[in-house]
């Protein structure tokens, strides 16, 4: 796995914002990358009026809403957000850009993100017959992710989150309508969970995802679970995400992710790298001792899955989950 960056993601420029372009800073060394053309695959997701009122109001430097800034440059930040993710799905790479994308709705950008770099990525990959499953371990809901593939059976989106906080959903009880019921699996963990818990939802998704059988995985990398991390409450250490990526590798035959948030500017560069050292079968970069969380929320975190479990048992089997 390697990263794939394009230096217009860092046009992307709002001010006082936790979403900065000093969130990649340390990696503007990286030779630029060839990618896709952003532009021919958005409308894999979005509708062409949305298309016109990201360019538009970027060209105006108008906010999209009251968390979603634009600039000039915000525009082609964020296509090239879309060509990376693209070519980071043909090729097992990661995707180092920004603004993020798994809040973005087919008609709607909101929660810092444009386009849905994510969901284009995973059109792209179904338009080839490919069977997907997405695992989002960003500290929030990518909600709207979820929106897209909510009725897919050909998508399984598995999101382990901080609960309640931004979008305000995200509860075990949503998964999936339609043809897609089961498809969705949502694990929210409370403000001060820590690594045992964020790995007893992997183990649930893992579970799941074995059965689903996919061709692909496609990660959202968005490390706004580190426990220090400015607008979250999780405590997540450096060493779940390394783990995360030796995880991925080790239970899935091809994966590829792309960055969401992440907003500890010193830490965030460390949590990439030991994620996809982790992958690759590298030392991390740096380690920290897993963190623990309290027993009472163990506790009533358990009985949350064991009720997730209730509501997955139609679709999936769980008994040795
Ligand atoms: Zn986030």
């Amino acid at each position: 796995m390697n990263f794939i960056f394009v230096p217009a993601c860092l046009g992307h420029q709002t001010g006082a914002h936790p979403e900065c372009p000093q969130r990649l800073q340390k990696f503007e060394h990286l030779p630029p990358s060839d990618t896709a053309f952003g532009l021919d695959y958005v409308p894999l997701v979005h509708t062409a009026a949305h298309i016109e009122q990201v360019r538009s109001a970027c060209n105006h430097e108008r906010p999209l809403d009251n968390d979603t800034l634009t600039s000039v440059g915000s525009y082609a930040a964020a296509l090239a957000g879309v060509g990376a993710s693209i070519t980071a799905a043909d090729q097992g790479d990661f995707a180092l850009i920004r603004p993020p994308g798994h809040h973005a709705y087919p008609h709607k950008s909101t929660g810092f993100c444009l386009f849905n770099n994510i969901a284009i990525a995973v059109k792209h990959l179904q338009r080839q017959g490919k069977r997907v499953m997405i695992l989002d371990f960003d500290g929030h809901l990518g909600d709207g992710t979820s929106h897209i593939f909510y009725e897919d059976p050909n998508v399984l989106f598995c999101s382990i989150h901080q609960f309640p906080a931004f979008p305000g959903h995200g509860w075990i009880d949503e998964i999936g309508s339609g043809p897609g019921k089961g498809f969705t699996v949502n694990i929210p963990l409370p403000p001060g969970a820590g690594d045992d818990l964020f790995w007893q939802g992997m183990e649930l998704i893992g579970h799941i995802g074995h059965q689903f059988q996919p061709d692909v995985v496609a990660v959202s990398a968005g490390f706004d679970g580190y426990r220090e991390d400015p607008l979250l409450q999780l405590q997540y250490s450096l060493q779940a995400f390394y783990r995360c990526g030796q995880w991925l590798r080790e239970n899935f035959d091809r994966v590829f992710a792309v960055l969401e948030g992440g907003y500890n500017l010193s830490m965030l560069p460390l949590a990439i790298h030991n994620f996809v050292n982790g992958f690759n079968s590298k030392p991390p970069e740096q380690s920290e001792e897993p963190t623990t969380t309290s027993p009472l929320l163990v506790q009533k975190t358990l009985k949350d899955l064991a009720s997730l479990k209730k509501c997955l048992i139609p679709y999936w089997s769980l008994d040795t989950a």
